[in-house]
């Protein structure tokens, strides 16, 4: 088989950019186009729920850079794909040929409005972040649903304005993704900072048309002036409806970011890895491994690194916390360097199988340190 000549990456951002760049740096000479959603081009979306929510000083920087960058660019989105025909329509009109296509259209917020509800809050584009920004500039109470990173760097941005929070989740914050030792430690740290930490038996739902509270499985309301919810993230693969590539979980991939039609691959957070149960690791530097595998596997090269990189990092509280391998930690850590109630330590945990998961909670140091203390 030769080698593909056209190739469309869709969806331009951090896991289609990688993509596309890869290609280039593999060798690959043949068209690249690159088809992009948002008018303004596209934007790291770490610094939205830290940096943007501070003040507008890095509005303007977050935009990736593409000149000189040999690529066609669409900026229409991807309304159809016929992996028959290797054709995708956008919505300006366009059809674009292929001969191999990789998706990474990410994904949109998950929305827990009723039908019909309005005023539902949300933190995933630029736009939504700068509202945000807004909303709290006035805000003098509120209340975020879900105590995940994303909700969790939300409940800091208001601790930082000094707006009295309350976060609501089904679980203990962050255990879900950082086990029940960092959750407890992250707790006890936001109810030192005043923030009400309420874990409801089950799913809370949004209060008011338009919204202006939450409503806990007990039947309690919660009212406040700004209510805002990060519970998930949807994968963007409406227009892929009728090829037999995604379900609810997204685009199936195999590790090398092929997924199940000849010539179609996936990266970043529009993908679920099928192993096992299929799992979902909708996180920046799964999408910059996943985008490097799935250029080497669209010139039919084997990919350099697997599809999955267990670096994880978040700010929550005036802390910066890094994590590397597999999540969650279970227990207690097998070793504790530094203080935890102190803001500066650095946990392992040791599992039987060998694999280890070492966080640097609050503690300063280098990422490829922590990798290499993670081996
Ligand atoms: C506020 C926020 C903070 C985060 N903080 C962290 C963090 O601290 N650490 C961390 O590891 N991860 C973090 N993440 C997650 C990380 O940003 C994502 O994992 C990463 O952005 C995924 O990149 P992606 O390219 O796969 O998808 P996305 O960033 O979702 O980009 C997909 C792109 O495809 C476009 N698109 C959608 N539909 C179409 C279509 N039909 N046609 C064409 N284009 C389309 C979208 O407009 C978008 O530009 C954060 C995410 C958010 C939202």
């Amino acid at each position: 088989m030769t080698p593909p000549c056209s190739i469309v990456v869709a969806g331009e951002s951090i896991a289609g950019i990688t993509a596309a760049r890869e290609l280039r740096e593999l060798g690959h000479t043949g068209p690249i186009t690159l088809i992009g959603a948002e008018d303004r081009g596209a934007y790291a979306r770490p610094p939205l729920s830290k940096a943007v929510l501070k003040d507008d000083s890095s509005d303007s920087t977050l935009g990736y850079r593409l000149d000189g960058f040999d690529i066609d660019l669409v900026r229409s989105p991807a309304v159809t794909a016929d992996v028959d025909r290797r054709v995708v329509a956008t919505a300006n009109g366009q059809e674009i040929g292929y001969d191999a296509l990789i998706i990474t259209t990410g994904a949109r917020a998950r929305r827990i409005a009723a039908p019909g509800q309005r005023g539902e809050t949300v933190l995933r584009t630029l736009d939504d972040a700068r509202r945000l920004r807004t909303r709290l500039d006035a805000a003098r109470s509120a209340v975020v649903v879900g105590a995940g990173f994303l909700g969790m760097e939300i409940v800091s941005a208001c601790v930082a304005r000094g707006i009295p929070v309350t976060v609501v989740d089904v679980d203990p914050p962050l255990r879900r993704i950082l086990g029940p030792f960092v959750s407890e430690a992250i707790t006890t740290r936001a109810e030192e900072h005043g923030v009400r930490v309420v874990v409801t038996p089950g799913p809370a739902t949004l209060a008011g048309d338009p919204v202006d509270g939450v409503r806990l499985a007990d039947g309690t309301v919660l009212t406040a002036d700004l209510v805002v919810t990060c519970c998930g993230e949807v994968p963007n693969t409406d227009w892929l409806a009728g090829t037999g590539l995604a379900d609810s979980l997204g685009v199936g991939i195999d590790p090398a970011c092929a997924t199940a039609v000849p010539g179609v691959f996936a990266a970043g957070d529009v993908t679920c890895l099928r192993a096992g149960r299929g799992s979902r690791t909708p996180f920046w530097s799964t999408a910059v491994a996943q985008g490097k595998a799935a250029a080497a596997s669209a010139l039919m090269l084997d990919p350099a690194g697997p599809p999955l990189d267990d670096y994880f990092w978040t700010e929550i509280l005036g802390l910066s916390i890094k994590v590397v391998g597999p999540l969650p930690p279970p227990g207690e850590p097998d070793l504790v360097e530094g203080s935890v109630p102190g803001g500066s330590a650095l946990l392992t945990w040791l599992r039987e199988n060998g694999q280890c998961t070492v966080i640097a909670y609050g503690k300063r140091i280098p990422v490829p340190k922590l990798r290499a203390l993670a081996v």
